[in-house]
């Protein structure tokens, strides 16, 4: 009888796995064809100043609307893309559009200063040898300013390629173009060398923001990221911060900015317009009169 059970629980996975491999095949095919279908979306969270309370930027994370799966979260297909290749064109078609995106809502509600947008890249991105110049093309075409932009890049791709690395940052930042390490705190330490990358600012992986309770290991590494961050003169950003417990945490650790589903969601163009830049004209107008 154990070996009768043995049988199908090896039958069970097997199915599970071909299902897992059948699965992977055709999100592979659909994602080919997504671009072209115009099936990716652009979402903006805002990110906050967390002792003004006032808007600091926005990170744009794509988000894919299948049309028969509806809608699949990134979680599920930036690794796919990634093992592919297909991030490449992906990103930047995400660059491409939230550039535009900024410029136009700079134009239409920032009255003369300017919004920052943060967008990620992945390794690939970081690899290929045309980026600085698609970058300036996506400048150029968008009438973006590259103090608008900051690039958001995870620390294990810090490391793999240190001087080819470094280069790529410094060619960056010559374009005032800003550098985010994103979940700061999960990848391989860097911190030995961190200060001989130009990077401006850290990113807190919400891992640790979501069990900052006091006296809890997580607490002390986000009281270390901070420090750190002031030590190297950089700014810090937590990531999914969702209760006000965890802000008046952050607020006592003195972390100065954060993005969250306590603040938002991250969200559409159109809504964005609605809740944030519309009001934000709002308060001009209603100061100017
Ligand atoms: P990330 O760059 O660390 O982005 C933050 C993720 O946390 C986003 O997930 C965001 O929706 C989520 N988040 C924000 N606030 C909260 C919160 O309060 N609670 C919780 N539980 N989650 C929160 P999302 O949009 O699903 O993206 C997942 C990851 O996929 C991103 O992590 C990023 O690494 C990658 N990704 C998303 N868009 C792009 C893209 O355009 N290009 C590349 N290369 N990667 C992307
Ligand atoms: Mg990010
Ligand atoms: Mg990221
Ligand atoms: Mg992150």
């Amino acid at each position: 009888r154990a070996k009768a059970q043995q049988n199908n629980s090896y039958k069970f996975f097997d199915a599970a796995m071909h299902t897992q491999a059948l699965n992977r095949l055709t999100l592979e095919t659909d994602l080919r064809k997504a671009l072209n279908q115009q099936e990716f979306v652009v979402y903006y969270q805002p990110i906050f100043d967390l002792f003004n309370h006032r808007l600091f930027g926005f990170e744009a994370l794509v988000r894919w609307q299948h049309p028969t799966r509806g809608f699949i979260s990134p979680d599920e297909f930036i690794s796919i893309a990634e093992e592919t290749g297909f991030i490449v064109p992906l990103d930047n078609w995400v660059l491409y559009n939230a550039c535009q995106q900024i410029a136009s809502w700079e134009n239409q509600f920032a009255n003369g200063s300017s919004f920052k947008i943060s967008i990620n890249l992945s390794a690939q991105d970081l690899r290929k040898v045309n980026l600085i110049q698609d970058v300036d093309d996506i400048l150029a075409d968008t009438g973006l300013a590259g103090h608008s932009l900051t690039l958001e890049i995870t620390e294990s791709l810090l490391i793999e390629n240190i001087d080819q690395t470094i280069d790529l940052l410094v060619q960056l930042a010559s374009r005032n173009i800003q550098i985010s390490i994103d979940d700061f705190g999960t990848g391989y330490s860097s911190l030995g060398y961190l200060h001989r990358f130009p990077v401006n600012n850290l990113k807190i992986d919400r891992s640790f923001v979501d069990q900052i309770q006091s006296e809890s290991r997580e607490y002390h590494v986000v009281d270390t990221i901070i420090a750190l961050g002031q030590h190297l003169g950089l700014s810090v950003i937590a990531e999914g911060v969702e209760t006000t417990q965890q802000l008046e945490w952050l607020q006592q650790l003195r972390c100065e900015f954060g993005q969250g589903y306590l603040f938002s969601k991250p969200l559409a163009a159109a809504e964005i317009e609605r809740r944030y830049l519309a009001r934000l004209e709002e308060t001009y107008n209603s100061n100017e009169g």
